[in-house]
């Protein structure tokens, strides 16, 4: 009798954790196949989106084609044409060229693939389901305020002060909400004569810079003060709208001395809080950048995969800013946290974003 209770018992207990492990594997075949493309490895702050959407969809138990294009449009093309063939059910994308792949999104949309708009808006397309992004507009006031405040123009400071402005690049929608953001704060100096563009280079159709490429806008720095500061004028400030391009700014006046001839280096701001540009925030260089937390853009893109497959609703909290010229696409945007020397200990350290040892 106590044998065959014991061996009743084992029999339950076999036959629950069989069902167990298929109920799991199932449900893991079951999660679905998830698209991923990101524009280029060669920006530290991508590696980390891709990282953390692999990672977090992983967890769930979806399959992952994670993809990186290296900034080149056709690339990216033809990895979103690969994943529609390999059979995908859902694809992220944080694009290059905003308006370059309408035709692919048709023939997602005609294999029933819902399509995630990730930190960059999709133009030009209705084959877009959600859009998680960070409050873009917001991210360029925060650039323009840090430049106020470091010239200590609103505690009075009347200057002139000279300025010059760069813009992120032409074909990513993302660079003129930053860039309309900053000039929001900075262009009612501009028009007291306060703060002074030099070169008289104002506007997104003169600032930009393709490709947000660290090296075009070192040479467009270089140009600039050859023609508008060899008379002995110094510059103040720089809006700089990512750290890739606040890196390659410094070179330029650094080649010329600012920073070590008792010229003290401009304010320079940024984006993304990326390895090199925290480095040299902490080595007084660079003044300031924007921290966008990758994790959290992530784990709502994620609600959205989620959404869409499993029938949930997603985190939606702006449903009238982004028109992408066929459609408002229903978005989430994140706060982005504006750092500088002061906090970035508690903002990135705090929140376990990098290590100490990493920013050394
Ligand atoms: C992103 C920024 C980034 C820039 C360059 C933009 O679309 O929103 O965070 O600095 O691309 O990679």
């Amino acid at each position: 009798m106590f044998k065959k209770t014991i061996t009743l018992i084992l029999l339950v207990l076999f036959a629950t954790t069989l069902a167990v492990a298929n109920g799991q594997e199932e449900s893991s075949d079951s999660q679905g196949y998830i698209g991923v493309a990101m524009p280029t490895q060669s920006s530290q702050r991508w590696i980390q989106d891709g990282g953390n959407m692999k990672a977090q969809l992983e967890e769930l138990g979806y399959k992952v084609d994670l993809q990186y294009a290296e900034d080149i449009v056709e690339n990216q093309v033809s990895q979103l044409e690969n994943m529609i063939t390999k059979g995908v059910d859902v694809m992220v994308i944080a694009s290059i060229d905003g308006e370059a792949i309408t035709n692919v999104l048709q023939k997602a949309a005609d294999a029933g693939i819902q399509v995630i708009a990730y930190d960059r808006l999709i133009r030009n397309s209705g084959n877009v389901t959600y859009y998680a992004t960070f409050d873009n507009f917001k991210v360029g006031v925060q650039q323009g305020s840090y430049i106020i405040k470091a010239l200590k123009l609103e505690s009075g400071a009347k200057g002139p002060f000279n300025i010059e402005l760069f813009g992120g690049s032409p074909d990513d929608n993302n660079a003129y909400f930053f860039y309309d953001g900053a000039m929001s704060v900075l262009q009612p100096y501009i028009d007291k004569g306060v703060l002074v563009v030099r070169s008289g280079q104002t506007g997104m159709d003169k600032v930009a810079t393709l490709r947000w490429d660290g090296a075009t806008a070192q040479s467009r720095m270089d140009n600039l003060l050859t023609a508008f500061y060899a008379d002995g004028e110094k510059i103040d400030a720089i809006l700089s709208p990512y750290d890739g391009i606040s890196i390659g700014v410094l070179s330029s006046v650094k080649n010329i001395g600012y920073g070590t001839t008792g010229q003290p280096l401009p304010v320079i701001t940024g984006q993304d809080a990326e390895v090199p540009s925290m480095k040299s925030i902490i080595a007084g260089e660079q003044t300031h950048t924007v921290f966008k937390d990758t994790r959290e853009l992530a784990r709502v893109a994620v609600g959205m995969v989620e959404a869409i497959l499993n029938g949930g609703t997603p985190e939606i909290n702006d449903t009238k800013t982004y028109d992408n010229g066929v459609k408002i696409v229903p978005s989430y945007l994140l706060e982005p946290v504006s750092v500088d020397i002061t906090n970035y200990e508690e903002v990135l350290l705090g929140s376990g974003y990098y290590t100490a040892d990493q920013l050394k």
